[in-house]
């Protein structure tokens, strides 16, 4: 329903850049004197036309030559600069077309529905017809500021039909006719697009992001997901860095409605450029450095926030049973009920009750790899088999076994023997390999482009993130594992 009027704004916009219109015209006359399968050498005949063609415009004589390596390259081009995948304008941005009856209202900060239909002159009972008909009622009434309802009026005045938007995903018309009301259901259009964003810090990383264009989720991803192994963001974020982001855009009738997809992203903190690129491994997407190492640690040094060290691994005297024991890991003091995360990406071993450690959790990340956490109050809904991403709650912290006060133990085993789990050395994570690195680089490079393409240009004076790569591949700062 709408689709006519979208594309009666798009014609207008095609008015707007009638030049370009006019060149399509000329290329397209081209195309028809050009055979689709020439692609390598003129004739005589193609001399002619072509000879003809260059007297209409400068512009196709420069684009003549391009001909000869192959015929098709111009048009893509041409085109790609007409259909960019503009948001839809708004209805109420749009312009009447004579004999539109279609009065589109924008409710405002404490609009009731009474006010809308008063100022649209329809009587009460209408109001109250439409909403007595199934589902009209909830729609209507939780109408937020800026959403947009339009009301169908020809000449007599009398509402012809209402259009609204039931959800996010649904616009709901309603037609009365008489004693009817005839209800039709459209999907309402989203179009997904790819912008390359970038901001400079001068207070804040997040007042930055948020005028560069990234919504809450997408500063989250930057923030938790891609860049946490190597900045702090707590500490480390000053005024002049800057980041750049490539992001997908998805838009519903001229707004944008989500930005939470990041394809690729740089920092530069302090001098140095550091950059992750999102790419599907094994069905899960993850971020990886330009190189095609992944940008999280196999294993986070510590499964517990905002917890104290209280004892650490080696001998000791056990506090309960009172005599010298090995302690085979390490203790975090902490709250009852404080969650504890999975290490690293693994397969639930054990979950249940083992003397002394209590509520236990047995985790095997192969490679020989397992970790252990016992004294859990409770566990989180896991099951023994199941396969769970780093960063996974898996229980909460307690005092079940043998326990003095609530903290979790917390062992780290390679191939069976304890290891002290602050000091052993983690195992690198698989990078990209083979075909799948070749297609990771495929992907990467537009994207890096655009990214260096966009900085070179807002920072001309500053140096430009040209070699992320050597900066990724350097070992992450000392400080970047604060938190073991
Ligand atoms: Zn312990």
């Amino acid at each position: 329903m709408l689709n006519s009027d979208h594309g009666h704004a798009r014609k207008q916009r095609f008015k707007e850049r009638l030049h370009v219109l006019h060149d399509n015209a000329l290329h397209r006359k081209l195309r028809q004197h050009l055979p689709a399968a020439f692609n390598e050498r003129w004739t005589r005949r193609h001399w002619m036309h072509a000879t003809l063609f260059a007297t209409i415009g400068a512009l196709v004589a420069t684009i003549v030559p391009g001909f000869s390596s192959t015929i098709d390259s111009p048009f893509p081009d041409a085109h790609t600069s007409l259909a960019l995948p503009l948001p839809p304008i708004a209805t109420s941005r749009q312009q009447h077309t004579p004999g539109d009856s279609w009065h589109v209202l924008r409710v405002e900060r404490g609009q009731t529905l009474s006010d809308l239909f008063n100022e649209a002159g329809i009587p009460a009972t209408t109001m109250h017809r439409v909403l007595d008909f199934p589902g009209a009622r909830d729609a209507l009434v939780k109408l937020r500021p800026g959403t947009e309802i339009a009301f169908d009026m020809p000449l007599s005045g009398e509402l012809r039909s209402i259009r609204f938007n039931r959800d996010n995903e649904n616009r709901v018309e309603l037609a009365l006719t008489g004693d009817t009301i005839k209800e039709t259901v459209s999907k309402r259009e989203t179009s997904t697009r790819t912008v390359v964003t970038s901001g400079e810090i001068t207070s804040s990383l997040y007042t930055a992001a948020r005028k560069a264009g990234l919504s809450p989720s997408a500063i989250a991803t930057m923030t938790d997901e891609i860049f946490k192994y190597d900045i702090d963001f707590s500490k480390e974020v000053q005024p002049g860095d800057r980041f750049s982001v490539v992001m997908d855009e998805t838009w519903r009738e001229g707004e944008r409605v989500d930005t939470s997809n990041i394809l690729a992203a740089t920092f530069t903190s302090g001098g140095k450029t550091y950059s992750g690129f999102r790419f599907d491994r094994n069905g899960k997407s993850e971020y990886f450095d330009a190189d095609g190492r992944p940008l999280k640690k196999s294993f986070i040094r510590m499964p517990i926030q905002f917890a104290r060290l209280s004892s650490n691994f080696g001998a000791r005297k056990h506090p309960v049973l009172g005599k010298m024991r090995m302690h085979k890991g390490v203790d975090y003091a902490a709250r009852t009920g404080t969650p504890i995360m999975a290490a690293g990406d693994a397969r639930v071993q054990f979950a249940g009750v083992q003397r002394g450690y209590g509520n236990v959790v047995i985790l095997d990340h192969g490679r020989g790899h397992t970790t252990l956490y016992g004294h859990m109050s409770r566990f989180a809904k896991i099951k023994t088999g199941q396969r769970i991403n780093q960063g996974t709650v898996i229980g909460y912290v307690g005092s079940t076994g043998l326990a003095t006060g609530p903290h979790l133990h917390y062992e780290f085993r390679v191939n069976g023997v304890h290891r002290n789990p602050l000091s052993v050395t983690m195992p690198p994570p698989e990078p990209l390999k083979g075909a799948e690195l070749a297609a990771f680089r495929a992907q990467t490079s537009p994207a890096l482009a655009r990214i260096q393409g966009m900085e070179k240009m807002i920072y001309a004076d500053a140096s430009p993130a040209s070699k992320p790569r050597e900066v990724a591949s350097a070992a992450p700062r000392s400080n970047g594992n604060k938190r073991g």
